[in-house]
């Protein structure tokens, strides 16, 4: 799959193997630019190994980890076999969870799976979290199906023109919906979770929060959706028209509505 990339959605056709110049910057080669122990994800994941791999085919102008994340080449080249006695490590150590995230983890499949399969040589299954932007091919989940114990989705934006504006990317709603209720059949399948992470931006409560919250409902209702309200205008955010700001109390209120309002629909639906 490296030598003609179909990895992600731009499905670019790069060889990453001969080094050819990816949109994503990706070669072959897996990168970390900085690991540690969390306890401030969701509950069920604490303590969490976070485990950030170099390289994104997203630009969030409002990225946290930008412009290091980025880059496929920073902090160390990472191999499989020592990165996977690294997480056992950890894992005997307490972490609950191993988080891959970035950058993009689903750009390093290959590493992923060649992580997994070291450490299911010593009998040892890792209980690895994808937390991811979800835009990666069919593919790739198939791959993935029964190596990933928690889908851990960022679902930013909604139908319309947002993510190609603020992120450069396009079919962003029709690919990530897609690939969340393929991730569901493969989690209900395997015995593994799906999380869903929602960022609450300031000017996109109506475009971006409300569908996300409703297609959740309609779709996922059991999944685990989680807004957070803790935006700030991080990387190019600064300046930005509607994203250089914090939230608005106006704005927190809003999107509690709607959390209310379909609160209050799935309890009708419940009683008919
Ligand atoms: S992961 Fe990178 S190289 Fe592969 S299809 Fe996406 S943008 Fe292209």
């Amino acid at each position: 799959m490296l030598g003609s990339c179909e990895l992600c959605e731009r499905r670019c056709g790069i060889n990453r193997l001969a080094g050819e110049r990816a949109p994503c910057g990706l070669g072959s080669e897996t990168w970390s630019f900085k690991r540690h122990v969390s306890f401030a994800e969701e509950i069920e994941l604490l303590p969490s190994y976070m485990v950030y791999f170099g390289g994104c085919n997203f630009r969030c102008a409002f990225c946290v980890q930008a412009p290091v994340c980025f880059d496929p080449r920073r902090g160390e080249r990472i191999e499989p076999g020592p990165l996977a006695r690294e997480f056992e490590r950890i894992v005997e150590h307490g972490a609950r969870t191993i988080n891959l995230l970035g950058g993009e983890p689903s750009l390093h499949l290959h590493t992923i799976l060649d992580i997994a399969a070291e450490a299911a040589e010593r009998g040892v299954r890792l209980p690895l979290v994808l937390n991811s932007n979800f835009y990666m091919t069919p593919e790739v989940l198939e791959l993935l199906e029964g190596v990933v114990d928690i889908y851990l989705a960022d679902f930013k934006f909604g139908r319309g023109a947002c993510a190609t504006r603020v992120a450069g990317v396009e079919r962003y709603w029709e690919v990530v919906t897609r690939n969340l209720l393929l991730a569901s059949e493969h989690a209900a399948k395997n015995g593994a979770s799906v999380l869903v992470r929602h960022l609450l931006m300031p000017g996109h409560v109506d475009c971006c929060h409300a569908p996300v919250a409703e297609w959740m409902a309609a779709n996922l209702p059991k999944a685990h959706l989680h807004v957070m309200d803790s935006y700030v205008p991080a990387w190019r955010a600064c300046g930005h028209e509607e994203l250089g700001r914090l939230l608005t109390d106006d704005e927190r209120a809003r999107a509690r509505g709607v959390a209310a309002a379909l609160t209050v629909s799935r309890s009708q639906e419940a009683c008919v």
